[in-house]
């Protein structure tokens, strides 16, 4: 009897074919839509391997109704939504997909940044709407990416790539960690900055933190209070480490200038989200690592885990190993 491999999202075959001469696989017959809780729940019971998306929650319940389970790998290097320290309190591995994302999520994240400075979307939905009339001497003006200060939240392995394209736009960096990196501080010139220097000196701040107890709601009011008038808050990282409230609050007030948000504290965020009612402020669906080359690469690393655990061999990018 080959172990099962429950597969929480539809993969394509030919990245599936090579696990199917060691697994018995299943899998949840979507590309676009959720495997439904219930249905998860079933799954896990037999399941000795698991491959899952961050949209799907690996809680206690789920842990608890998985007897069987060994190893989870996970198509993101975020891993907020599994217990990790519970799975690795009963044995079970989970591993994540960093460094073949980071270039594409730093392009996304500078990308963001530029279409919020210029307001690229409500330039872009004025002139279909048939609102280009003629040229105004102030109209579709935004603020200057060049020369600016970005601050960075998280110099990680994403933080230092956003950091590269920001030298090259001449800006001045300041970045926060628990961490000092004087390497890098020394190679690109960067400062290093307590939280609240930066919030106050940046023109652009940029969240790349990942979600933990410690980072859940790090940016809120009174941060976001400390920001310049003029100032661009950008998160490429979890909903939740920005507080969505305070951040309403604070863009409907002109507190700060403007939003860029890759991602929100509910996922798909909801249609009726007040966000969304904002002009100042420019929304993606959680798109940082989404190219073709990428995201092949992230499932090519899950299943080389899934691949090496099946033969006894130490699967590759262990969280928390
Ligand atoms: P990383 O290399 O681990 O970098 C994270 C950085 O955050 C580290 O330098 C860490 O430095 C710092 N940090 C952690 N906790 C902190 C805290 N409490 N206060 C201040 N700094 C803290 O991770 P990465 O690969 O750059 O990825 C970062 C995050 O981006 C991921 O966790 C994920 O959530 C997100 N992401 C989003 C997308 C998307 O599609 N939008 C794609 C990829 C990744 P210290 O340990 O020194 O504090």
């Amino acid at each position: 009897m080959k172990p099962i491999l429950y597969i929480c999202r539809e993969m394509p075959e030919e990245m599936v074919a090579p696990l199917r001469e060691f697994y018995e696989v299943d899998m949840w017959p979507s590309t676009s839509e959720a495997v439904p809780r219930e249905v998860l729940l079933e799954k896990v019971a037999t399941a000795t391997a698991l491959w899952v998306v961050i949209s799907d929650r690996i809680d206690q319940e789920v842990l608890d109704a998985a007897p069987e389970l060994k190893i989870i790998v996970n198509m993101a290097v975020g891993y907020n939504h599994i217990l990790v320290e519970e799975a690795r309190a009963r044995g079970i591995i989970v591993t994540n997909t960093p460094d073949v994302l980071t270039e594409t999520t730093a392009d996304l994240a500078f990308a963001l940044l530029m279409a919020t400075a210029r307001d690229m979307m409500g330039a872009e939905k004025a002139m279909r709407a048939g609102k280009w009339t003629s040229w105004e001497p102030l109209g579709f003006t935004g603020v200057d990416v060049y020369g600016s200060t970005l601050g960075i939240i998280g110099m990680g392995r994403i933080g230092e790539a956003v950091m590269r394209r920001a030298k090259a736009f001449n800006m001045n960096v300041l970045y926060h960690n628990r961490r000092r990196k004087p390497g890098v501080e020394d190679m690109h010139g960067c400062r290093y900055a307590t939280l609240e220097t930066l919030l106050s000196n940046s023109d652009f701040v940029l969240v790349l933190v990942p979600f933990s107890e410690e980072t859940k709601g790090i940016i809120g009011a009174e941060e976001i209070g400390m920001m310049k008038e003029t100032a661009i808050l950008v998160n490429v990282s979890r909903g939740g480490i920005v507080d969505e409230t305070a951040l309403f609050k604070a863009l409907q007030s002109h507190t700060i200038r403007a939003a860029g948000l890759d991602v929100f504290e509910i996922e798909p965020l909801p249609m009726d989200s007040p966000l969304l009612t904002l002009p100042n402020i420019t929304v993606l669906p959680h798109i940082g690592s989404a190219t073709i080359k990428t995201r092949l690469a992230m499932i090519s690393l899950n299943q080389k885990a899934l691949l090496a655990f099946a033969k006894g061999e130490e699967p590759n990018h262990q969280v928390m190993k």
